[in-house]
């Protein structure tokens, strides 16, 4: 066993409601002071960021090379938030003569902050540096099966915080998760995880009319046209869905490739997926490590066994890793199916797993229509050397984010949320500041 961490309860979000609302009400930092706050935040995560790269891949499996990336991103959306502070003005409209208006953004108070698993320490900093940035006290409560980054963090954010401003519940969804969000002294609720879980989410936070950002699931198109790069298609391609073994929500899992170059840019990928071997995830040389769970294993299973079932031809993987050293662990291959049916369920549902599905394509318009027909809209992919080809397609498909020959890129600055049942609100961005504030109107009269 890894580690034993207690699970919390109502009554311990009950108390970090409190501590944080006090924390909160004598915490009267100005723009400066929580700039350096951040900053001091982000050098303590970088001196300590072999340890936090560790802990992120014991607890959940990605290759040590990932989790040192997730630190390194971690690190600099502290430092993005930083210099936020610093530039979120309000507006005042022209003078008439009568009235003075101006605006000015408030922090809500006490925000809850919930995550997912897949990357814990990222999707954490990505709630906690703009809701401190904005003025907020946080209650955070990580998944149960990763706590240990979250608490690691909030170690390293007691030493520069007023004590509650920012605490940790770790536990259940059900018995930690649900009593903050249904918390009438919490303000604000910042939820990343799956899409059903979120609607639970924005049903309870509605009680107290609560603000929520949901940041949701992905069942994400990759378009691949005729003149693209195959090479660099593939290597793209590779990226979006094997990523994280899988469990990105960002995964490009849905493949729609010209039949110009379908066999082969699929030949190319599938004996890329056939090369990629599994490994231990805290050798540096490793790039495919276990999923998070036995739980997470027999559900990606159970949605390869029903592809079979539909008619789908496996042309790599579909299949638990069984060979030593592994066999006993969490390893599920890099599967690549075609000809399932568009509307069969593990098309439209989301897999988070490495299970890549692929369409071949002649008609633009038809293409797109299928493209766009699932409930998600978090990501998609464009691959072509023509880049008016490309604007065009990346306005044609309901994604939140368009990657244009490339896959999984996260610069902070650049907004990442998602359209239709993907979620609500913008993250990683200075826009996301404003998501933790509320815009007041001042309108004083000149008579
Ligand atoms: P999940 O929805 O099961 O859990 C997410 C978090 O919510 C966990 O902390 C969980 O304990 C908590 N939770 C569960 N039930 C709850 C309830 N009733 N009330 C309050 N909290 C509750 O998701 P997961 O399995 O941890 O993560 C995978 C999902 O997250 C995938 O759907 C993935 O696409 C999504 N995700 C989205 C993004 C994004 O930015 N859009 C990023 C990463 C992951």
């Amino acid at each position: 066993m890894l580690a034993e961490i207690p699970a919390g309860t109502s009554a311990d979000v009950d108390r970090a409601v409190e501590s944080a609302r006090e924390a909160f009400e004598g915490w009267d930092a100005g723009p400066g002071e929580r700039q350096s706050l951040l900053h001091e935040i982000a050098d303590r995560i970088e001196a300590e960021r072999e340890v936090f790269a560790k802990l992120e891949t014991l607890d959940n499996g990605k290759p040590i090379r990932e989790a040192q990336g997730d630190v390194a991103a971690a690190v600099d959306h502290f430092r993005y938030f930083a210099a936020a502070t610093r530039h979120h003005e309000g507006i005042t409209l022209p003078p008439d003569g009568t009235r003075s208006v101006r605006t000015v953004h408030e922090p809500f108070g006490v925000v809850g902050a919930i995550t997912p698993w897949n990357f814990p320490l990222l999707i954490t900093s990505w709630k906690l540096a703009p809701a401190l940035a904005a003025g907020n006290a946080v209650v955070h409560k990580p998944a149960e099966q990763t706590p240990l980054t979250a608490l690691k963090l909030a170690d390293e954010i007691r030493e520069v915080v007023p004590d509650g401003l920012v605490s940790v519940v770790p536990g259940y969804g059900t018995e930690a998760g649900e009593p903050l969000t249904k918390h009438d002294d919490v303000d604000k609720i910042a939820f990343t995880g799956s899409t059903p879980v979120g609607k639970q989410v924005m049903r309870n936070a509605a009680d107290d009319v609560t603000d929520v950002t949901l940041e949701l699931g992905g069942k994400n198109p990759v378009v691949v046209f005729p003149d693209a790069d195959v090479r660099s298609a593939v290597r793209s391609a590779f990226l979006a869905i094997f990523y994280n073994k899988g469990e990105t929500c960002s995964a490009g899992s849905r493949m729609f490739v010209h039949e110009d170059v379908y066999e082969e840019f699929t030949e190319a990928l599938v004996e890329t997926a056939r090369d990629t071997e599994p490994g231990d995830p805290l050798l540096s040389e490793t790039s495919f490590g276990p999923k998070v769970s036995k739980e997470q294993v027999d559900r990606t299973m159970a949605y390869v066994e029903s592809a079979r079932e539909s008619g789908g031809r496996f042309r790599a993987g579909g299949n638990r890793v069984e060979e030593e050293p592994y066999a006993d662990g969490c390893f599920v291959e890099p599967t690549v199916v075609e000809g399932l049916d568009h509307d069969s369920d593990p098309v439209q549902e989301e897999i988070f797993g490495p299970v890549l599905e692929l369409f071949e394509w002649s008609d633009y318009d038809a293409m797109v229509e299928r493209a766009n027909d699932v409930d998600y809209g978090l990501t998609a992919g464009v691959m072509t050397e023509d880049l008016g080809r490309a604007n065009d397609c990346a306005r044609d498909l309901e994604a939140g984010t368009v990657w244009v020959n490339q896959y999984q890129d996260f610069p902070a600055g650049m907004p990442f949320g998602g359209y239709k049942q993907s979620g609500i609100g913008r993250e990683t961005a200075f826009e996301t500041v404003e998501e933790y504030t509320r815009t007041k109107a001042i309108d004083v009269s000149l008579r």
